[in-house]
């Protein structure tokens, strides 16, 4: 016999082993949705009358992230927006980016690409070649900044970002066991704008990487399915992740109880992202010394601090972006 909906009786498309229910297609967005909103109200992640800017990557998490935010921003009175960064990836980049154009399309939610290649002359892979670093490394840090200044230009009182519940954990988790603290107090629910860094919340904190897909498929949300050629195949942070998905299987809920755990004690490691101190003399973002890390990349690898053009770009970018 097939499993019924706990709900309403229907065929089930899910099984919530750690609600102990069996759920339908609409049955089980609906309880994805509560979840998301349960979090922005239990965590105080949005305002009435906010302007939210959502990061999206094109993948399955941040649609989902954006399709829930597309429906609480009406239930909740905030405005919502998007910004896409395109890493100039061969291949990869292209098929991010038209998911994205398509996401937003398709739920009515403006939103602006920045493009590294256009932003910096060059994709990632050869900024991070020519800065001799890891390209991981340098993605990140390029998404922040970027992401930043266009939250700044496009005067948001927020940026959402994808991150679900099986992210955060097992970099918790790995940050944990090489005893890297202060990064554990960066992986809240929330941090707040302080001067020049605007505040970022994470709606999906509570919802798992499988329910964030199945979410976005059963919703009809376009994303891609394409892998980053850069992704690592062994991590550590897979290890650790195949270790607490071991755990939830005997024990239902187990990351659920983690994931509040984080939020509750994520500030007792230390302070978080502050703002630091000064401004970077070239393009004005909080900075430690005199260039932040952006242009102090860009120097390194293109041998000009191109945060000034930056900003420059990613003003015109966003002012496609009409709350
Ligand atoms: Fe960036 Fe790709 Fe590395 Fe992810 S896997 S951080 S998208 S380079
Ligand atoms: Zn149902
Ligand atoms: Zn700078």
């Amino acid at each position: 016999m097939h499993a019924r909906c706990s709900v309403c009786g229907e065929p089930a498309v899910a099984r919530v082993e750690y609600a102990r229910k069996w759920l339908c297609g609409a049955h089980f967005a609906g309880y994805v949705e509560g979840k998301v909103l349960g979090a922005l109200e239990r965590y105080r992640l949005v305002e009435r009358g906010w302007r939210v800017l959502a990061a999206v990557s094109g993948g399955a998490d941040s649609a989902a992230m954006l399709g829930v935010l597309a429906k609480a921003s009406v239930a909740l009175g905030f405005r919502l927006a998007a910004v896409h960064v395109d890493l100039g990836i061969e291949g990869f980049s292209e098929a991010s980016r038209r998911a994205v154009e398509e996401l937003c399309g398709s739920l009515g939610v403006p939103f602006a690409v920045v493009s590294l290649p256009e932003v910096a002359g060059v994709g990632l892979p050869e900024l991070a070649r020519r800065a001799r670093r890891p390209v991981c490394s340098v993605c990140g840090a390029v998404k922040r900044y970027l992401v930043n200044v266009a939250a700044a230009e496009a005067g948001a009182d927020v940026v959402a970002l994808g991150h679900h519940a099986d992210d955060l954990l097992a970099y918790a988790v790995k940050n944990f066991l090489f005893q890297r603290l202060p990064e554990l107090a960066k992986l809240g629910p929330k941090t707040e704008s302080t001067g020049g860094l605007v505040g970022r919340v994470r709606p999906l904190y509570e919802v798992y990487k499988s329910e964030a897909s199945l979410y976005a498929r059963l919703s009809g949300l376009p994303f891609t399915e394409e892998r980053c050629p850069y992704s690592p195949n062994r991590s550590v942070e897979g290890e650790v992740r195949a270790f607490l998905d071991s755990v939830e299987a005997r024990r239902p809920g187990f990351k659920i109880s983690l994931a509040r755990g984080l939020a509750r004690n994520a500030g007792l490691w230390g302070q978080g992202p502050r703002s630091p101190p000064r401004a970077c003399r070239v393009c004005g973002a909080p900075s430690e010394g005199e260039l932040c890390s952006f242009c102090r990349l860009t120097l390194k690898a293109l041998g000009r601090p191109m945060g000034d053009v930056a900003r420059e770009k990613v003003r015109e970018a966003v002012s496609a972006i009409k709350w």
